[in-house]
C-alpha cells in the first residue's frame, strides 16, 4: 500500500476502524486514547486487548493532553523524505511520557531546538491534517 501524501506533501496516517477515533477527536480538538474498563490502563498505540491484562473492554476516553519529554532526536535535513516537512526544519521528534500514563511518539512545535530537553513539560495542540483526520502535537508548557 503506498502512503497516502497530504495537501502539505507529507505522509497522512493509514486510517482504519480501530485507528479512526484518534484521528477524528483529534480533527475535533479532543485528545482520547484507549482506556481499559477493567485496569484502567491508558495506552498508545491502538490495540484491540489491553496491554497490561488482555482485556478487551477498552473505550476511547479523554486523556489529560500534558505530559513529559521521554526523548526527542532533532531532525535537520531532508531525511524525512516528504517535501512539505522541509519548511519546518529542524524538527523536533519526541517520545511524550502522558500523564496518563501512555508513552506517545510525536512532534514538539513552538520549541527551538536548543531548549529542548529531556523532562520538559508539554502540553499537546491539534493540527488538521485532511479532511477526516487532525494530529496531536505538542509545546513546552510556558512557564516550566
Ligand atoms: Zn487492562
Amino acid at each position: 500500500m503506498s502512503t497516502p501524501i497530504s495537501a502539505e506533501n507529507k505522509p497522512l496516517p493509514v486510517i482504519t476502524d480501530l485507528t479512526r477515533p484518534f484521528w477524528t477527536s483529534a480533527k475535533e480538538g479532543r485528545f482520547v486514547l484507549q482506556k481499559c474498563g477493567h485496569c484502567g490502563t491508558f495506552q498508545f498505540q491502538p490495540k484491540p486487548w489491553c496491554i497490561e491484562c488482555g482485556s478487551r473492554d477498552l473505550a476511547w476516553t479523554p486523556a489529560k493532553p500534558t505530559g513529559t519529554v521521554y526523548t526527542f532526536t532533532i531532525s535537520r535535513s531532508v531525511a524525512m523524505n516528504f517535501p512539505g516537512w522541509e519548511a519546518e526544519l529542524p524538527v523536533l521528534m519526541c517520545l511524550i511520557d502522558l500523564d496518563d500514563g501512555a508513552r506517545l511518539y510525536g512532534q514538539v512545535t513552538d520549541c527551538a531546538p536548543d531548549k529542548i530537553h529531556i523532562g520538559m513539560r508539554v502540553e499537546v495542540h491539534f493540527k488538521d491534517i485532511s479532511e477526516d483526520a487532525g494530529i496531536p502535537k505538542f509545546r513546552p508548557i510556558a512557564g516550566t
